[in-house]
């Protein structure tokens, strides 16, 4: 016999690879995903002084910032990040 849904403990959570990227040619450097996400995402300037878009870790994200990620791809306001799970 199967125990009902609410005696059963917890589903572990689903936790998988996860890279993120950006489109530097729509990505705006306005550092929207920067303030969601410091631990990936982080604004430097280029050789010629602009604002660029820095991901760390080559766009692996660690489990412990998948959240803060998905919440910025879902709020770049250029559209400019791509998940791939
Ligand atoms: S939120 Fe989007 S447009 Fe803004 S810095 Fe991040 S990727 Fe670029």
């Amino acid at each position: 016999m199967t125990q009902p849904l609410w005696q059963q403990p917890p589903a572990r959570p689903n936790i998988r690879d996860m890279k993120v990227t950006v489109d530097a040619v729509l990505c705006e450097a306005n550092a929207v995903c920067a303030r969601l996400a410091p631990e990936v995402f982080s604004i430097h300037s280029d050789e010629d002084g602009e604002d660029v878009l820095a991901i760390a870790a080559d766009g692996e994200v660690p489990a412990a910032s998948q959240a803060a990620v998905r919440d910025a791809v879902s709020r770049c306001p250029k559209m400019a990040l791509q998940l791939q799970e």
